[in-house]
């Protein structure tokens, strides 16, 4: 059986970050990243908007505002070190309502507090930023970037690779003990020992806790992003970034306009529940994930909580027309017909047992081990730094 001083389960972002992070802090520990697909970053990290978020969302103090700023600059200068394109092309948050405007001078409010080179803007220089936009105020977000987290991933395997990392696909950890002071997983591809254990499983992360001894509070419930791409004779609608006022209520960030770093436009994504962790279409179902969403109180409560937004997500998910007319907030002349559907993702959204949606990342602790039980956006953008704070944490070898 092969020893390592790391084992870190879950080949996306989080886990390679984690991973490069331990080998760059300490050039002889022995780390192996374990894998459960054909490839690495199949599911949330090769699925989401490419967006290099600013930080203005979150509230001051939180890891999330504090990985995600940093996180935003650490990126930026892996991108130029390794040759990676991206743009730092800024956003735009737009009032469509009255009622926004509050919420609008709230989030000013809360970009200044974390920092950031936020402004205001008129309804005419919001249209000198993106003409096509209609709007009471707007503010503008300069640091927000695109880059394709794909690619930084392969980099990332590649670096890992380069300094002696055991990169692992098809390993799916089915389950765990300890022997003295290793960890024993037993994976579909045999059992690893190791001295310290990180998950960083995604949309398993709560199971994947629970099966390495740790017992997180939290359980997650996955939440479908669809999108639409919009038709290439009608790009030019878009310039950048294009973002409804966010309901403070969720974590979720509105249906936007996405320019990604391909010159495609996205629209999306909303925000429905799914009945597979790891299923990306209206139809998908798990028999496991369906029984382990309804068996759980806090999902019930969370329903009770949200019941209209729940159901107008759901309409929106079924009704091309209902998601042509989120969109027509921000730009009333996109069309149902400038719309092709294009792929999904799925977010993993920790949730407790009192209803409430978990806001920041969490992290829980057991026994030589550190599982990332919400990692959900701007997990992506932060992950660098995500990284970096990990093998601080764990003690060296
Ligand atoms: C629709 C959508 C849009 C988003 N947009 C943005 C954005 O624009 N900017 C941003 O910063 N963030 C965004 N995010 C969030 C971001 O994508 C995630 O926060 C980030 O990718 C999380 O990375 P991860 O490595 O934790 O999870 P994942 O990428 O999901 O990786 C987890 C990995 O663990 C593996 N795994 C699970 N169980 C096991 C097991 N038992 N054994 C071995 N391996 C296992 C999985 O196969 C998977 O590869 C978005 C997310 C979604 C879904």
């Amino acid at each position: 059986m092969q020893r390592y001083d790391y084992a870190i389960i879950g080949g996306g972002i989080v886990g390679l970050s984690v991973a490069w992070a331990l080998l760059e802090r300490q050039p002889r520990a022995r780390v192996a990243v374990l894998e459960k697909e054909d490839d690495w970053c199949r599911h949330q990290t090769g699925r989401n908007s490419g967006v290099i978020h600013s930080g203005i969302y979150y509230k001051s103090g939180s890891l999330k505002a504090k990985l995600c700023r940093e996180g935003n600059r650490r990126l930026l200068e892996f991108c130029d070190t390794h040759g990676i394109h991206y743009e730092v092309c800024g956003k735009v948050i737009v009032a469509t309502t009255k009622p926004e405007l509050p919420l609008l001078e709230m989030l000013y409010a809360r970009g200044v507090e974390n920092g950031l080179p936020v402004r205001k803007l008129t309804v005419s220089e919001v249209k000198e930023l993106e003409p096509h936009v209609s709007c009471l105020a707007g503010l503008h977000v300069p640091s927000t970037g695109i880059v394709n987290y794909a690619g930084i991933c392969r980099k990332l395997v590649e670096l890992i690779a380069a300094r002696g990392g055991d990169l692992q696909l098809n390993t799916r950890v089915q389950a765990f003990h300890q022997n003295g002071t290793a960890g024993i997983l037993e994976t579909s591809s045999g059992a690893f020992a190791a001295g310290w254990i990180i998950s960083c499983a995604g949309l398993q992360s709560d199971r994947v806790a629970r099966l390495t001894g740790a017992k997180p509070e939290a359980r997650i419930v996955p939440f479908r992003g669809e999108y639409y791409e919009v038709k290439p004779e009608r790009r030019g609608l878009v310039r950048n970034l294009i973002y409804p006022v966010p309901d403070p209520e969720f974590p979720f960030l509105g249906v936007h306009f996405t320019r990604m770093i391909d010159g495609s436009v996205h629209a999306g994504p909303n925000a429905v529940l799914s009945l597979k962790r790891e299923g990306y279409h209206r139809t998908s179902f798990n028999l496991r994930d369906f029984i382990d969403t309804v068996t759980y109180a806090g999902f019930w409560r969370m329903a009770a909580k949200h019941t209209k937004s729940g159901l107008d997500e759901m309409h929106r998910s079924f009704s091309k027309k209902a998601f042509t007319r989120s969109l027509q907030k921000l730009i009333p002349e996109i069309r149902e017909d400038d719309l092709v559907p294009a792929t999904a993702g799925v977010r993993a959204q920790a949730l407790l047992p009192d209803g409430g949606l978990v806001d920041d990342f969490l992290l829980v602790r057991s026994d030589r081990a550190l599982h990332i039980c919400n990692a959900p956006s701007p997990a992506a953008t932060a992950s660098l730094e995500i990284g970096r704070m990990i093998a601080e944490e764990v003690p060296a070898i």
